[in-house]
């Protein structure tokens, strides 16, 4: 086996697989103009320096509001529900972040066994090092693997593009490692991203994602609120989270997970609602590797027609 300080690293970086975010291409032009218009200004017009300064700290500002705004889509690509024609099928996602973890993600498995529900596990890279057989037994009853970082770093949207890539490679490498199978789509820490994230998942055939509704069971321990946060207005076509990793626990001691996965799972079957895991072929058929990893093209499962038409 290869571990992910044993890959190789590539010399130079995969080409992008899709073009950038409009946003991005925006701050772009507008650094790239910003020292030929302060030359101007400084000859002809030194009252417009002010301006030139505010439009530059405006662009950032909005990067920023949009980085700590899980759900934007203003820094690229963010799958936040599936298709229309997977919702038309009565199909609902759930996720759970931050696994594994032995003392939770097994009674997670029974729960969703028992449901005959199937689900996405957006794991840590040490994490899914430090527990290899409980990832392998998600993989084996039918759920997927997706990529959720190698450390967790609570700092990851401050990463410059190394940092990003060393996350995102070395967590993909490990979980491939492990189960056999490539993630195909990666989800930030806490959900926050920077500008520079965009660009680096744009030379894998990682895809990003978020959620429609989250329990925020990973911060409180409150598993009637974390319910109802998941169960208002929900509809066909969500995306679920839900923590089987660092989970909050309730007044009972128990992970707030274990709590509301039950209910919710049979919330779910009342409402004609069929639980799935993300649909793989929604990540992008461009090249796989990142810089800090070497995977193979193949590792990454074709999208088929039909998986193309169940994401968002
Ligand atoms: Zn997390």
């Amino acid at each position: 086996m290869t571990g992910a300080q044993d890959a190789p690293r590539p010399s130079r970086r995969a080409p992008r697989s899709r073009p950038l975010a409009p946003a991005l291409h925006a701050t772009i032009a507008v650094h790239a103009a910003a020292p030929a218009a302060c030359l101007a200004a400084c000859l002809a017009a030194p009252n417009l320096l002010p301006w030139i300064g505010a439009a530059l700290l405006a662009n950032h500002g909005v990067l920023t509001a949009a980085g700590m705004w899980p759900r934007s889509t203003l820094l690229g690509p963010n799958m936040r529900r599936l298709r229309p024609e997977a919702a038309a099928r009565a199909e609902l996602a759930l996720t759970f972040d931050d696994g594994p973890d032995p003392a939770v993600t097994p009674h997670v498995l029974d729960m969703l066994d028992r449901a005959g529900a199937r689900a996405s596990f957006f794991c840590i890279g040490t994490a899914a090092r430090a527990h290899p057989t409980l990832l392998r037994q998600i993989v084996s009853r039918g759920h997927r693997v997706e990529n959720h970082s190698f450390t967790h770093p609570n700092w990851f949207a401050c990463l410059g593009p190394a940092g990003l890539r060393r996350q995102i490679g070395d967590a993909q490498a490990a979980l491939a490692d492990i189960t056999g199978t490539a993630p195909a789509f990666f989800r930030a820490p806490m959900g926050l991203r920077n500008p520079l994230l965009d660009p680096v998942l744009a030379e894998t055939s990682l895809r990003f994602t978020s959620w429609t509704r989250r329990a925020m069971d990973g911060l409180r321990g409150d598993p009637g609120r974390a319910y109802r946060r998941l169960t208002r207005g929900l509809a066909a076509g969500d995306i679920l989270l839900m923590h089987d990793g660092r989970c909050a626990r309730s007044p009972s001691g128990a992970p707030v997970v274990l709590e509301i996965l039950p209910r919710l799972l049979l919330a779910l079957q009342h409402a004609g609602l069929k639980a799935v895991s993300l649909p793989p072929g929604c990540a992008g058929p461009g090249a796989s590797v990142v810089q800090g990893a070497a995977l193979s093209a193949d590792a990454v499962p074709a999208p088929s027609p039909s998986a193309q038409h169940a994401c968002e």
